[in-house]
């Protein structure tokens, strides 16, 4: 099956870009709505995450507990490697079987990090594409968004992959800056999605 990788910094717009390409038929596999699913109150993830850190790491409905995980992950690259290590495997095997469930007329893995693992993804996708935006614009989206404070959300975006980085991975890219349109958002994804449809079929996988 013809596979893209899509991403992009947070706010971007690539979980819009995505919503229209499954409208037009895509499968879609997000990683982080897969992580989040797999950390929520009886997640598969959350026995290897108890048995990992303890009951201290779990709310009391047996979900992770972002707050006290993020607090120790930031803090301490040991702490954070350590919840990789048990996360990576169980995200991966569900991601490689939600996408060999796809039925779609190709698939878009969604990775918000997938620059940040290029070496991981460069050879399980026939194309990236960067959904792109200007700094201010991803604070203004989000904060709009989420309630976030900017320095909060200034922080995240330091931990991503810089503008310049996630461009010079792209094969396709889909500006959405703060002057961009949802139409004429709209209008570039429908371009991309006719020219992946036409190479998908083109190469028959
Ligand atoms: P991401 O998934 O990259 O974090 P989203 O797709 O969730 O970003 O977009 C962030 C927010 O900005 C959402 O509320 C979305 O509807 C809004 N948004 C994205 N692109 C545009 C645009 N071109 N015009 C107006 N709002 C937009």
């Amino acid at each position: 099956m013809f596979k893209i990788g899509l991403t992009g910094g947070i706010g971007s717009g690539k979980s819009r870009v995505a919503d229209m390409l499954a409208d037009w038929g895509a499968t879609l596999v997000d990683t982080d709505e897969i992580a989040r699913a797999l950390t929520a109150a009886n997640g598969a993830a959350m026995p290897a995450i108890a048995t990992e850190f303890g009951a201290d790491a779990l709310t009391p409905d047996g979900a992770l507990n972002r707050d006290w995980m993020r607090e120790r992950a930031f803090a301490d690259p040991a702490v954070r490697q350590r919840l990789e290590a048990v996360l990576h495997p169980i995200i991966s095997e569900e991601t490689r079987r939600q996408a060999a469930a796809a039925t779609g007329s190709y698939l878009v893995f969604v990775v918000p990090l997938l620059v940040e693992s290029l070496q991981r993804w460069r050879g399980r996708v026939d194309r990236i594409c960067v959904v792109d935006c200007d700094p201010d614009t991803q604070v203004a989206r989000v904060q709009a968004r989420s309630g976030l404070t900017e320095p909060a959300i200034r922080r995240i975006m330091a931990a991503q992959a810089a503008r310049q980085v996630r461009l010079e991975s792209a094969d396709d890219v889909i500006i959405n800056d703060g002057a961009t349109t949802p139409e004429q958002l709209r209008a570039q994804a429908k371009t991309l999605h006719d020219r992946w449809l036409a190479l998908a079929t083109t190469q028959g996988r």
